[in-house]
């Protein structure tokens, strides 16, 4: 039971490795993320995965607020700013919202439940889902859930959510603790999110689908396979950082062979105008062709036979949602 397990207690804030310690009832630690369920958008969402996207698209839900807070978030506007600019940014739901909304977008043809940045929400988010799979006037949840988060989670959190989780979907963003630093203000973020992907592995196991569907496919098939427990791995391959990427997919094959499936994501993209451009000009631009492929090679070479790989461009800030509160 949730009220039974220490790690969820917001009067004393430790759902992530930052450990702030904090009463969220009265002040808010490094996310700025008071008790109080916020969220910014809930509606389906199709640049995911297509195993978790389906034809439809994910039920996607973002949340307000994230305790990594990288500079060069897309979802800045979410993310970061509320905590820097201490403006609420957001609809303030209750649990019983939320479940209502997972349960629309699952009449809606969503094909799992896409939870975004929700750690520091945990404890909300759990009991919606509890909630939502027990029924509301005979409606239940059936399809499965996606906790897609930073992957700087603490190992602890991960197994008390674990049974309630189908698909874990963390990134892994950095093998030196250097990059993580200077972009995340995080340097133990390597050790944290290796620790906590293991937690993710042990917990669900090698990647099962929904019966009579294939693994195997392209990422632009919109008719693909649909996930229904496992590991995803996310990794944005930074301008400037394809040699620590390079080893940071290598590591993650000698770990969890094809026991995850990966996701190489080429589509950073400077936002224009952004205060971050100034003190990180190397983020000036995007990720080349030569840079990605060079990654993808190595992922291949190291064994990977499930993986996600992104073709064509990069992405445009016209694809970053708009942050309305609709579907809430
Ligand atoms: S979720 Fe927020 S308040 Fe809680 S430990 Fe992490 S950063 Fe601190």
């Amino acid at each position: 039971m949730l009220e039974n397990n220490d790690i969820f207690d917001l009067k004393n804030c430790r759902l992530c490795p930052r450990r702030c310690g904090v009463d969220r009832y009265k002040s808010q630690g490094f996310c700025g993320a008071p008790a109080q369920l916020t969220a910014a958008r809930a509606s389906l969402h199709l640049w995911e995965e297509p195993c978790i996207a389906g034809d439809k698209g994910a039920g996607t839900v973002f949340f307000t607020y994230c305790q990594l807070g990288c500079v060069y978030c897309q979802n800045y506007a979410i993310s970061s700013q509320p905590q820097q600019t201490m403006q609420p940014f957001g609809k303030e739901i209750s649990v019983r919202e939320l479940t209502t909304s997972f349960l629309r977008l699952q009449s809606l043809g969503a094909a799992t439940i896409d939870l975004v940045t929700p750690t520091h929400y945990a404890p909300q988010i759990i009991e919606a889902l509890r909630l939502s799979r027990q029924g509301i006037s005979g409606d239940k949840l059936t399809i499965p859930a996606v906790w897609n988060s930073s992957g700087y989670e603490a190992p602890e959190m991960v197994q008390a959510i674990a049974e309630d989780i189908d698909i874990f979907m963390p990134d892994f963003k950095y093998f030196d603790r250097k990059t993580a630093l200077r972009y995340s203000n995080a340097p133990d973020y390597p050790e944290r999110a290796m620790e906590a992907i293991t937690a993710m592995v042990r917990a669900k196991g090698a990647p099962v689908f929904f019966p009579g569907l294939r693994s195997g496919h392209a990422a632009d098939d919109c008719s693909q396979p649909h996930l229904k427990s496992g590991v995803i791995i996310r990794h944005l391959v930074l301008p400037g950082h394809r040699h620590e990427s390079i080893a940071l997919v290598q590591e993650l094959y000698r770990r969890f062979g094809d026991g995850v499936i990966l996701s190489l994501m080429n589509q950073y993209t400077p936002i224009a105008g952004a205060a971050y451009l100034t003190d990180f000009p190397e983020l000036r631009r995007k990720l080349t062709k030569f840079e990605y492929d060079s990654v993808v090679e190595a992922a291949l070479d190291a064994g990977f036979t499930n993986a996600f790989i992104q073709q064509g461009g990069t992405v445009s800030e016209s694809f970053i949602p708009i942050f309305d509160g609709r579907g809430l």
